[in-house]
């Protein structure tokens, strides 16, 4: 099914192209723009629209109705003088939305300056996520909620197959909430404490970073051999 959401994503380097697909696989329609007519050609099969058209050509952004899609991604990186002024042009047109990918830290405040609703640094983003990834075993995901606060998915080690959400006492003990068990069978979402966790389910867990570190390592330590 199609929803009813409309993107636009200006450059279909990496980052652009992945973007886009996994939009396409969501259900979205998306609008793929970039100067380089090979990328074209090898995206237009893939996505809702792709053409050919250089950012900075404002009257070839207003031909393709550019404003009324409800998000547009700028996804050129190397090149900050075109990122910035196809940056300009959708906040010019009016674009409801507009996200923009930043190669460094003063690319970045530039996007920010324009009023940009979201810079996404996405090599630096990577190698933040990786970082926890390596040092936190168990760990598939996080998403930052603040500095201090996060969520993170946890696969639930051997250690804890067969214990119940209240006999963890995650809260009690460390700080931070179990808020959802994905089982292979279903999501449960608010588990209560009579929940029992298996091997392989992925707990989500809300709280400050360092209960869940200290969560985390706790399990570590009950895995380690005694
Ligand atoms: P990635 O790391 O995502 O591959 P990148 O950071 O190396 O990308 P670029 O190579 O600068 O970024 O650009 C990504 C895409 O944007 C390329 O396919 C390029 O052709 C396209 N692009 C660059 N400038 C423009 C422009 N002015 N108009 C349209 N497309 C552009």
């Amino acid at each position: 099914m199609v929803k009813n959401q409309q993107f636009v994503v200006i450059g279909l380097g990496r980052f652009g192209s992945s973007l886009a697909l996994e939009l396409m696989d969501l259900g979205y329609e998306v609008l793929g723009v970039d100067r380089n007519e090979e990328v074209v050609e090898d995206m237009s099969s893939f996505l809702t629209h792709a053409v050919v058209a250089d950012a900075t050509d404002e009257e070839m952004l207003r031909s393709l109705g550019i404003r009324n899609f409800d998000c547009g991604i700028v996804a050129i990186g190397d090149d900050i003088q075109m990122s910035i002024l196809a940056t300009i042009l959708l906040k010019e047109m009016g674009m409801r939305q507009v996200v923009a990918k930043a190669i460094s830290v003063l690319h970045g405040r530039a996007l920010e300056k324009l009023g940009v609703d979201r810079v996404i640094f996405p090599e630096r983003d990577m190698g933040i996520r990786v970082a926890h990834q390596l040092v936190t075993p168990n760990l598939l995901d996080y998403i930052e909620l603040s500095k201090d606060y996060s969520i993170v998915e946890l696969a639930v080690p051997e250690v804890l197959d067969g214990r119940t959400i209240g006999e963890v006492n995650a809260h009690s003990r460390f700080g931070c909430s179990i808020v959802a068990l994905q089982k292979p069978e279903g999501c449960i979402t608010a588990p209560t404490s009579m929940d029992v966790m298996n091997t392989n389910d992925i707990m989500v867990v809300i709280g400050s970073n360092g209960s869940i570190y200290d969560f985390e390592a706790s399990i570590v330590k009950e895995e380690e051999p005694s």
